[in-house]
């Protein structure tokens, strides 16, 4: 019998790829980058595929290889390198590569040649995140480079895109502001002879709410899974992940009994206390000590004092309590279970940092 699972419903996932394909025109990137945000790289995007995602979006050249070594020959571009990683590799595996600087430019060009073919990529331009992305001073001269390098036949250029700071509040100033810089970007990138096949700005949130960011592909990350980039809002998304436990041992205590590491919880009255066999060491934010709510027994209850790092204890009360009785700490939320969205306002955070913290080696993922 099982002990504690993460729940992973591929279905969900599709569903949720086939929703963003019915909101716009453009293609849609499914991001998979950080384990797909937690549910598993491989079975994350080959349902993200099956839901009509006809890219993949990677942040590390690992993650990128993962993808190809499991056979998966969608497009995928991987964004985000230190110097020296072995880009060869990348476009040898016909992995699309980011660049932002001039020396990346470099690196992408030594890794074509070494590869011996030409290497796919996608400039990224900075339009106001102040993160990836070559500034607007540096941005002609990357690209006259690149136009160097593709009249060369080092660089193929595939793509031109950014990144927006604030989709997930509607109506912030940086969203047109971002635009229009990226509009300002293609411009001068055109003007010196570079017009990408395929523009990308928007994420999850612009996605959902603004249509004339989408271009000609979109970068989906948390709304494959099924979570709302917009707390509040929930798009008719499915939640795909479920974390669970079964409760290993129950017992009644007295009234005043202090309760897990350093007594920051008391029992008020004689109560039944059950410990779920998940903690930090899993996924569940030690942030959510004394906050995190967690449904057993058709109830909601908070975690009595820390979390530990294998397990938490709640406070049932009254409540019958058993071993083997199931304990969920998150899922879509169809039985009054808590949800990613609920865990993430608990603590303070938001729900991307909660399903990208479970599936640990100890807790193993269930697809269905
Ligand atoms: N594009 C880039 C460059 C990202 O880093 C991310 C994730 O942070 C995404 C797209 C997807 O963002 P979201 O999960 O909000 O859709």
């Amino acid at each position: 019998m099982w002990q504690a699972e993460v729940g992973i419903d591929l279905d969900a996932i599709r569903g949720n790829v086939a929703r963003l394909r019915g909101t716009t025109r453009a293609d849609v990137m499914a991001v998979v980058k950080a384990d797909g945000y937690g549910h598993g790289v491989l079975p994350a995007a080959r349902a993200a595929l099956a839901g009509g995602a006809t890219w993949l979006g990677a942040c590390t050249l690992g993650e990128a290889l993962t993808l190809r070594r499991a056979g998966i020959t969608a497009p995928v571009l991987a964004w985000l390198f230190a110097p020296g990683q072995p880009l060869h590799e990348g476009v040898a595996a016909d992995v699309d590569l980011s660049a932002a600087s001039l020396d990346l430019l470099a690196e992408v060009v030594a890794a074509a040649r070494a590869a011996g073919r030409p290497a796919r990529l996608h400039l990224k331009v900075d339009t106001g995140l102040s993160r990836n992305g070559a500034t607007a001073a540096d941005w002609p001269a990357l690209v006259e480079a690149t136009a160097k390098a593709a009249a060369d036949g080092t660089v193929e250029v595939v793509g031109v895109w950014s990144h927006l700071a604030a989709a997930d509040v509607p109506g912030h100033e940086t969203i047109d502001r971002q635009l229009a810089a990226f509009h300002d970007a293609l411009g001068v990138a055109a003007g010196l002879g570079v017009t990408p096949r395929i523009r990308h700005l928007a994420n999850s949130a612009a996605t959902l709410t603004r249509p004339d960011t989408h271009f000609d592909l979109v970068r989906a990350g948390i709304a494959v899974y099924g979570l709302s980039p917009i707390p509040g809002e929930r798009f008719g998304l499915r939640p795909a992940m479920t974390a669970r436990a079964r409760v290993a041992l129950a017992k009644r205590v007295a009234a005043g009994e202090g309760v897990s590491y350093g007594h920051a919880y008391h029992t008020q009255a004689p109560a039944n206390l059950a410990l779920v066999p998940l903690g930090y060491a899993d996924g569940v934010p030690r942030h959510a000590s004394g906050v995190g709510p967690v449904q057993l027994g058709g109830r909601r209850r908070r975690v009595a004092g820390r979390v530990c790092m294998d397990q938490i204890v709640l406070d049932c009360g009254d409540d019958e309590v058993r071993a083997g009785d199931v304990a969920t700490l998150f899922g879509p939320g169809d039985d009054g279970e808590p949800t990613a969205d609920d865990w993430a306002e608990a603590i303070g955070t938001i729900n991307y940092e909660i399903v990208t913290r479970f599936g640990s080696a100890r807790v193993p993922r269930v697809y269905r």
